[in-house]
């Protein structure tokens, strides 16, 4: 913990409400941030909202689902209303969608992946951009990407190519804002312990069960599984959701002013073979 590493700075965080966005929103509230905590329920977000500010810290919880454009410029709008200005944007919210190879996935499966994990990012950095744009020092966007952004995980066609969409959005913002001080990075986990992760495994549990049930040979149904339960890493474990608040408040701090357009791998070296 880094006492005032964000004091004065206002923060929206997407998909505040769990996981990886839940621990960044905590850690930057205890840091000195005015949190924005961006999510789709009220109870979770109100929950971090009064611990923040039991804590010590500014928060304030605004409702908003990143696959509605309307929600997202109400977010930044609500968001500089209340507290003047943007300085630092999370754009965290995702998910992974069903574990399918492309000939099983539907319209439904593409669209509903690609609108929350890439769409949605567009949307949110083009409010971001313009209201950074407004600052005299600019501004930080940290994105959160996934390995699959920068290599294929078996099975997850939507996924991949939206994580890859980001890590291309992440460059492109980067490039064509670097003069006026505003940076862009992304930050790339590999295997977090999240509801999300919980959430992929268990679905892929029901699967197996089923296929069990029907007498087929799970094996290359897992073999192919983006998520095969359990751990990548080389360390032999998830990270925790913590960890990586560490590494995405890294690029959001006044520390990495000079670095933009980066995709950092915080995998624990998933990718490294
Ligand atoms: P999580 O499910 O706990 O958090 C994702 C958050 O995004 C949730 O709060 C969820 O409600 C929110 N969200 C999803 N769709 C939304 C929508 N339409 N509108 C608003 N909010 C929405 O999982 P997490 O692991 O903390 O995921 C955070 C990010 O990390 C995601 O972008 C995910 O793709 C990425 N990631 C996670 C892992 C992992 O192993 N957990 C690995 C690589 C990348």
């Amino acid at each position: 913990m880094i006492q005032d590493r964000f004091a004065g700075k206002v923060m929206v965080v997407t998909g505040g409400t769990s996981g990886i966005g839940k621990a960044v929103c905590l850690r930057a509230g205890a840091e000195g941030a005015k949190v924005v905590i961006a999510g789709r329920s009220q109870a979770r977000g109100e929950a971090i909202e009064k611990e923040i500010r039991e804590a010590g810290g500014e928060a304030v919880f605004i409702q908003c689902d990143v696959t509605k454009k309307e929600d997202i410029l109400n977010l930044y709008a609500k968001a500089v209303e209340r507290y003047g200005r943007l300085d630092i944007a999370i754009n965290n919210a995702g998910i992974v969608g069903d574990s399918k190879k492309i000939e099983d996935l539907t319209d439904d499966d593409w669209f509903s992946v690609v609108n929350a994990n890439l769409n949605a990012m567009f949307y949110c950095i083009r409010e971001e951009i313009k209201y950074m744009l407004k600052n005299e020092n600019g501004g930080a966007i940290v994105n959160t990407a996934s390995v699959a952004g920068v290599r294929a995980t078996p099975a997850g066609p939507a996924y991949v190519a939206s994580k890859h969409g980001v890590v291309g959005l992440t460059k492109s913002t980067a490039m064509d804002y670097a003069k006026n001080n505003i940076i862009c990075n992304a930050v790339c986990p590999a295997g977090t312990d999240t509801p999300l992760t919980e959430a992929a495994k268990e679905k892929i549990y029901a699967k197996i069960a089923e296929l069990k049930a029907q007498g087929i040979d799970p094996s290359e149904f897992m073999k192919n599984s983006m998520i095969a339960g359990k751990t990548q890493t080389l360390q032999g474990r998830n990270a925790t959701s913590e960890e990586q608040a560490a590494t995405i408040l890294y690029f959001a701090s006044d520390e990495a002013r000079h670095i933009t357009g980066s995709i950092v791998v915080a995998d624990g070296g998933f990718t490294v073979y």
